[in-house]
């Protein structure tokens, strides 16, 4: 079980909509920097450190990742955009990480240029990116294919894109070696949102054991080792958080028998979570604009699937608050739409909810991962402001609101822009 708190109550958040009007999205500053903290503390053991680079796609905001960043988080990017949003927030060199796939040769050359470690997916990128030159430090993403079961969101390994076979492994390092490539690291990422802790142990198990193949069959010495995101997040009352400590124990066990008890030279771990860090953290403020009974009872809030895709893309559940009804009884049973003309427009549906009105505030919870950064402007909508709610209680706009000039600013027409 997981309490959907809130960290303001009706008061507070009718005081912050005085100043900001809804929808928007707001960050609770306090809760990422613990959970950051948390997330290190559970990998102390880690004889050559510990880093979690945080996923900018998840929320690409450089206040997000300056924050991430004190709380010694690197960023993983790829885009040039999501590279440039890390060099804003002050995180260059190794602490940034490049994990992209059928990557554009001017993405290599941004993140060679801020000094990122770039993780290739692919066996024909060393060629391709030897076009600009090697760096000194490559890491390689591994599929493991069949020996490995998928997870929802990004499916079997098999048939997922990312990736080098286990052959193409050995062979990439033993052609980068020959290459110059001085530092190398290993990495996979083969599910999303998953909230089994077995599960990310298996897989370090896996990573691991061709760690030790890798060097036994190249010489190449790995630096570090990256266990990928999709650590889950619950997004279900009835779901619990993944438990980090038997994680992270579970990891050491392995760890030790593998790097230790084979006497190789113990990696840094790295994880690339997004949703993890930051997706309990974030709230879609939205204010019911309309209430409409017809075959169904439906809510129209003043916010879409153009601002929060999961719902309509995945048939995903996000928890929603009526506030200053936290504690009445749920009599109704509502859709929650926006005013896409898509009919998956909907945050929820059949969902028990005390009886909402028009002008009440409601909140849907979890998006501060994958949330506005998935946004669109489908049927002309704007996007929503984004909010940091700070540690001393005081909020910050940290991202306007679109307006028309916006949205018009890349057309060229008379009277528009
Ligand atoms: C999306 C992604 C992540 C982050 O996923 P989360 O579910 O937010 O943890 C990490 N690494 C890669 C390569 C990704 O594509």
């Amino acid at each position: 079980m997981t309490e959907k708190a809130l960290p303001f109550n009706l008061k507070e958040l009718r005081e912050i909509v005085r100043d900001f009007p809804t929808p928007f999205y707001i960050y609770d500053e306090e809760a990422i920097r613990r959970t950051a903290r948390d997330f290190s503390a559970a990998f102390e053991w880690a004889p050559n450190g510990f880093r979690n680079y945080y996923a900018v796609k998840a929320c690409p905001n450089p206040w997000i990742l300056k924050i991430l960043g004190e709380e010694g988080m690197g960023t993983d990017s790829s885009s040039i955009a999501e590279l440039i949003l890390s060099e804003a927030a002050g995180i260059t060199g190794e602490n940034a990480f490049f994990t992209s796939n059928n990557t554009p040769l001017q993405e290599y050359l941004k993140a060679k240029e801020i000094g990122a470690v770039i993780n290739l997916d692919d066996i024909t990128h060393i060629a391709y990116l030897e076009q600009i030159g090697l760096p000194k430090t490559l890491s390689f993403r591994y599929n493991p294919g069949p020996l490995k079961e998928g997870n929802d969101i990004i499916g079997k390994p098999e048939e997922a894109k990312y990736g080098l076979t286990r052959e193409q492994m050995i062979e990439a390092y033993r052609i980068a070696k020959a290459k110059g490539v001085e530092r190398f690291g290993i990495h996979t990422m083969v599910a999303s949102n998953e909230l089994n802790p077995d599960y990310f142990v298996e897989t370090a198990d896996l990573l691991l054991q061709l760690l030790a193949d890798v060097t036994e069959q190249t010489g190449v010495t790995i630096d570090f080792i990256n266990f990928g995101g999709g650590i889950g997040i619950p997004y279900r009352p009835e779901e619990t958080a993944v438990d980090m400590a038997r994680v992270s124990k579970g990891i050491k066990r392995r760890y030790t028998e593998y790097i230790v008890n084979g006497a190789l030279k113990p990696p840094i771990i790295n994880f690339e979570c997004g949703r993890y860090v930051t997706g309990p953290h974030g709230y879609l403020v939205t204010e019911a604009i309309h209430e409409k009974h017809i075959y169904k009872e439906y809510i129209g809030v003043n916010a879409s699937m153009a601002d929060m895709m999961r719902p309509g893309m995945y048939g995903a559940y996000h928890h929603i608050t009526v506030m200053g009804k936290e504690n009445s009884p749920a009599t109704e049973t509502y859709d929650v739409v926006g005013s896409l003309c898509e009919n998956n427009d909907k945050f929820a549906i059949d969902r028990k909810l005390p009886p909402i009105e028009r002008g009440d505030l409601v909140v849907i919870h979890d998006t501060g991962a994958h949330g506005r950064s998935m946004g669109f402007n489908y049927n002309g909508k704007l996007r929503p402001a984004e909010l940091l709610f700070q540690e001393d209680g005081t909020v910050r706009e940290i991202r306007r609101r679109e307006n028309l000039d916006d949205y018009f600013a890349t057309l060229e027409y008379p009277g528009l822009s």
